[in-house]
């Protein structure tokens, strides 16, 4: 069956002398692993559509029962060069593919789609000093897309609504902050300021909220990074999320 759908690059690795195996969200198919033969040998057929978080119309071969498609041909539309420029961007894209590779599967979600190649869009035109906390809304965003969002408004126990300016507990096993009375009864999680947790009910809802210190944002990354150990991964490390989040800029 040849499958003609809007797709991006993920992960690329090459493959014996000549190929390429790519990993590519798509509107149509979700997920795929894809093989391009012959693409490192002939830029005809491919051109630079091969490079990571390129985004344009594939053409595939799907068998059923097989794991790995055939590209057979990789129109771009969207290069996306800006995200190779910097490494802040550069490793904040990264996660953010991590999430989406480890996160969903082969069912198609065009809606999970768009939102992906608007977050790239964003850290490949943020200020390399901004990536990080772009990266980190995007990061949100796709949580949100795919209907995991943390409860931030009421308690995730019993659903007592939080004041806003009021300093709660964010819960991971619970799934967002507690009340003071849950918070007494269930230990563990981590406090959220009154100002961060507005920032994460911003970027969960697509909106924008600025963030101060760069310490901030390091805090901001190991709750996600907890979030997503909790909720979305399969206990194996998110190896690109470490890298982003022990900064290439800082080591
Ligand atoms: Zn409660």
């Amino acid at each position: 069956m040849l499958l003609s759908t809007d797709a991006l690059v993920l992960h690329s690795m090459n493959y014996l002398e000549s190929s390429r195996i790519l990993r590519l969200a798509t509107r149509e198919g979700g997920v795929r692993s894809v093989i391009a033969k012959g693409v490192r040998t002939s830029r005809k057929r491919f051109g630079n559509a091969v490079d990571l978080f390129a985004q344009g119309t594939a053409q595939l071969y799907v068998k059923p029962g097989r794991d790995l498609d055939t590209l057979s041909a990789f129109d771009v539309s969207h290069p996306r060069p800006g995200l190779a420029l910097d490494l802040d961007r550069f490793s904040g894209a990264s996660a953010i593919a991590e999430l989406v590779m480890r996160c969903t599967r082969d069912a198609s979600d065009a809606s999970l789609f768009d939102e992906l190649s608007q977050v790239l869009d964003d850290i490949a035109g943020a200020e390399p000093h901004d990536a990080g906390r772009v990266a980190l809304r995007g990061a949100w965003r796709i949580v949100a897309a795919l209907g995991v969002a943390p409860s931030l408004e009421v308690c995730s126990e019993c659903h007592a609504p939080l004041e806003p300016d009021e300093p709660a507990r964010f819960h991971h096993a619970s799934g967002g902050v507690l009340c003071v009375r849950c918070a007494r009864r269930i230990p563990g999680g981590r406090l959220l300021p009154p100002a961060a947790r507005a920032a994460l009910r911003a970027w969960t809802e697509g909106g924008d909220a600025p963030i101060g210190e760069p310490a901030e944002l390091r805090a901001h990354q190991r709750l996600l990074r907890e979030f997503l150990a909790e909720h979305l991964a399969d206990g194996r490390p998110l190896k690109a999320f470490e890298a982003w989040e022990k900064g290439w800029s800082a080591a």
